[in-house]
């Protein structure tokens, strides 16, 4: 409560009484706690934006710089009629493909927040699918050994495969990306109840207990991922876990710090199979 006095004065100024108010300020100070917080808060929002701002400034220019050296080399060779290196080309191509695709995540995030993400699926048989995503990233495996644990029957889900294969490249670009050591990456693919389960492990640098629960929230990067030796935005699981869910799915991940982890996707089966709910974390 608030307690005012305010003393009454009679003619000559004495004091003959006074008024008394006595206030109950809870809803006052309750309203202003909430605007405290919701100033904290969009404080916190702009700190947020404003980093993101920068890495992802950083992140669009760490490739252009070699680009542009390339396309710089190209033309002076051109210029003299020299010989121009194949391999050059390919890898100015890389730093663009590489551009391209932090700009359609950036695209994608925000197609997400507007909930205008357009899904159209279709019957897909996931075992191509993986197949299909493994050959496409052979030149960004490095040394690392890859293995693909294949179904013997054929896996058919209902869905979008453009976005589908969104999921497992950023799945598997992962696994190599965290285990900077090389090691096997694993993925499988089975189903079971109902369901296609596909797992990506790999034998890289995990990540911490606390922060398992974090990593597909829009920009969150683990803190044993130093944005110097790791590139990225924060980006890609925010995108694959809507892109899951959006399909009936469920994604999640298990692992140990400095020993790896391992992404699991569940996706209901195509008509035919038994339906089981999903509200569960199969084999958690
Ligand atoms: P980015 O890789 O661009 O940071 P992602 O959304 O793909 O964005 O991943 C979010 C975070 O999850 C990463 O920054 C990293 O901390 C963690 N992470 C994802 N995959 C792995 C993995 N295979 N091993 C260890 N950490 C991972």
């Amino acid at each position: 409560v608030h307690v005012r006095f305010a003393p009454c004065f009679n003619a000559v100024g004495q004091v003959e009484g006074g008024i008394g108010i006595v206030e109950d300020i809870t809803e006052r100070r309750r309203a202003e706690s909430e605007r405290e917080r919701l100033y904290r808060e969009a404080q916190e929002a702009v700190r947020v934006r404003d980093d993101f701002l920068s890495i992802a400034s950083h992140e669009l220019k760490t490739p252009l710089t070699p680009l542009s050296l390339r396309l710089a080399t190209l033309e002076r060779r051109l210029a003299r009629g020299e010989h121009v290196e194949p391999s050059t080309l390919r890898q100015a191509r890389l730093h663009l493909l590489r551009i391209t695709s932090l700009i359609n995540d950036l695209l994608d995030a925000s197609r997400i927040e507007a909930g205008r993400l357009a899904l159209r699926p279709e019957p897909t048989r996931l075992e191509g699918l993986v197949k299909q995503v493994l050959h496409s990233l052979e030149s960004e495996r490095g040394d690392h050994t890859v293995h693909f644990d294949a179904p013997e029957q054929p896996v058919q889900v209902n869905v979008d495969p453009f976005r589908m294969e969104q999921v497992l490249s950023n799945l598997v670009e992962n696994a190599f990306k965290y285990s900077p050591h090389g090691g096997t990456v694993r993925v499988s693919l089975r189903q079971r109840g109902g369901l296609a389960l596909l797992s990506v492990s790999d034998e890289g640098i995990g990540i911490p207990p606390d922060q398992q629960r974090l990593l597909f929230d829009r920009y969150f990067r683990a803190r044993n991922v130093s944005a110097r030796s790791f590139g990225g935005l924060g980006l890609g699981l925010y995108i694959s876990r809507d892109i899951v869910e959006r399909h009936g799915g469920r994604i999640w991940v298990e692992s140990e710090p400095g020993h790896g982890s391992t992404f699991h996707v569940a996706l209901p089966l195509m008509a035919g199979a038994p339906a089981q709910p999903l509200a569960q974390e199969p084999e958690q």
